[in-house]
């Protein structure tokens, strides 16, 4: 009885019951085998690769089952709280294309009947059903203060609440009607914490949707629910929303797991039926030592997805490769597909790794190679493009300046060939493997053992160069060249006696291409050379190594 006067003492303002909430939130009518999800990330300041990851998760459950995605933003955590970090969520997701069915505008509109997606709009329902916990006896208010009296506390708690270390009660359990209302009279604000039913000696087992089966001591702390200023953390905050909006599948951190047992305490004391949880395995680094640590933005610049865009990754080439994270499947569908949209690349929950996946940086690239490889050289250009506008705005202005000439740069060795080149794998390197188009080369990749060999030819070369009309003439012209000064142009006979030449038409090409480039590598030389123009080629032949 006395419950019901103390959460009338602590609530008066609280008129609704759970059922009202409950009519304002009625049960989704689900297809089978939809799922509802939701991502729901705390604003701070940016988005961890590792929160990225369950978005992209819940995004693909939601797509592959024709289910609903939804976007809560859990502000909560008032410390985390940082200015402009709600916005930075928005613009990543946005850049990645995730798109969600249900969430709050920037500007603060739900779309969605189960809104308001933003939890410190929520206080009202959250107060609603502690009021409701606090009348059933299942959690109490606490009036200990963080700062004083810690001492007194912790002595009080060990004499009159610890029988063993298995339990942790608050000293605040089991404050009469009057104990309660002295508090409240003197104007002090409270905790609510939860009643634990447990004495620390059970157990449970739980099911996780990637992991199985797991046992666990069950929880046997009375945690907060409500913390002083009103505001719930995130264990009762997420068990009402995920209740009420109707999510059948929540995808968070493996880090969550051991928190699970009190989170499932606290659904059996709101007589809510459990979530099913899906608990990732978190994304790891090898370190120095080849032990695994996990993925930190303290340590790795890779762990913000900022950084993606900053080095100008296509958004297909990060999705793929996190695709290729979650499911090792993918990396064989994409061989079997090569020129399939991954978003046809279809996996469930069974599907998703348990074992923690190891970020690497070459696997990334590759991935990318191929990803670029994909565009066309107009497609390529205009992706340049947007990334140098947003951060090399000098490149950006030449790149505008002279379209035609960077859209044909772009297309070397890509419209039309049969196997494109794979040397670009972000849009940032792509000045320095062009380098030689922006300005003469400053170095020269020619081994010094040629330097003598190299002005000869290049000196004859230039003799008589005039722009061939096509690639054949252009090679028919320079083997011509090497042949008459002792190159060899069969590439056998070469190699049964390489010390009667100079070399071969490989090596005479070699001359010809790092005078005009700097590099031994290069997409086809003649194209460059048209690129180039007559006058600037020759001034790049007549260089003396
Ligand atoms: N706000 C929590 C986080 O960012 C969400 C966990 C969850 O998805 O339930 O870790």
């Amino acid at each position: 009885m006395d419950c019901k006067k103390i959460a009338q003492l602590l609530y008066p303002d609280v008129t609704e019951t759970p059922e009202d909430i409950f009519k304002r939130y009625p049960r989704r009518q689900l297809k089978e085998g939809q799922v509802v999800t939701r991502f729901a990330p705390s604003p701070t300041g940016l988005m961890h690769i590792g929160n990225f990851f369950q978005a992209f998760i819940s995004y693909n459950l939601a797509k592959n089952s024709n289910g609903i995605l939804f976007l809560r933003i859990e502000d909560t955590d008032e410390k985390r709280k940082v200015k402009e970090a709600k916005a930075v969520i928005y613009d990543v997701l946005e850049r990645f294309g995730i798109k969600f069915d249900e969430y709050q505008t920037l500007d603060g509109k739900d779309i969605g009947d189960y809104g308001p997606y933003v939890q410190s709009q929520r206080e009202r329902i959250y107060k609603v059903f502690a009021k409701k916990l606090v009348e059933e006896g299942k959690a109490f208010p606490c009036f200990c203060k963080k700062t004083e009296g810690k001492e007194d506390v912790l002595k009080l708690r060990e004499t009159k609440f610890y029988e063993d270390d298995e339990k942790e009660y608050d000293p605040c359990r089991d404050l009469s009607y009057e104990e309660v209302k002295k508090h409240i009279d003197n104007g002090e604000s409270f905790a609510i914490r939860l009643k634990t039913k447990n004495t620390g000696k059970e157990r449970i087992k739980f099911y996780d949707l990637i992991k199985g089966e797991l046992e666990a001591k069950a929880n046997a702390k009375d945690f907060v629910l409500v913390k002083s200023d009103g505001i719930p953390p995130y264990a009762f905050a997420h068990a009402i929303d995920d209740t009420l909006m109707g999510t059948t599948v929540a995808v968070r951190g493996e880090e969550y797991i051991s928190s699970t047992p009190a989170h499932l305490e606290l659904f059996e004391a709101l007589s809510f039926t459990p979530i099913k949880y899906c608990h990732n395995p978190l994304i790891c680094k090898m370190d120095e030592n080849g032990n695994r640590r996990k993925i930190s933005k303290r340590y790795d610049p890779e762990a913000n997805m900022m950084y993606y865009f900053e080095k100008g990754y296509p958004v297909d080439s990060v999705l793929e490769y996190l695709l290729n994270m979650i499911n090792s499947g993918f990396e064989i569908w994409r061989k079997n597909n090569p020129d399939k949209p991954w978003q046809e690349f279809k996996f469930g929950i069974n599907d998703i790794t348990a074992v923690a996946p190891l970020f690497d940086m070459v696997k990334l690239n590759d991935i990318s190679k191929n990803v670029i490889a994909r565009q066309s050289g107009e497609e390529l250009f205009a992706n340049w493009l947007v990334w140098a506008k947003e951060y090399d705005a000098p490149l950006a202005e030449i790149l505008e300046k002279d379209k035609d000439k960077f859209t044909k740069v772009c297309a070397m060795d890509r419209d039309g060939a049969t196997k494109p080149r794979k040397d670009i794998y972000n849009y940032s390197m792509m000045k320095d493997n062009f380098d030689y188009i922006f300005s003469r080369p400053t170095s020269y990749e020619l081994d010094s053992a040629d330097t003598a060999k190299a002005n000869e030819f290049l000196s004859e070369y230039l003799k008589t160069f005039a722009m061939p009309p096509n690639n054949e003439e252009w090679f028919e012209g320079v083997k011509a060249l090497a042949e008459k000064l002792g190159y060899a142009i069969d590439n056998k006979l070469y190699k049964q006696n390489p010390d009667a030449y100079k070399g071969n038409t490989a090596k005479a090409c070699e001359f010809i291409r790092v005078a005009i480039t700097g590099h031994k590598n290069s997409p086809t030389l003649f194209t460059i050379m048209q690129i180039l123009g007559e006058d600037e080629v020759k001034t790049r032949l007549s260089h003396k190594f």
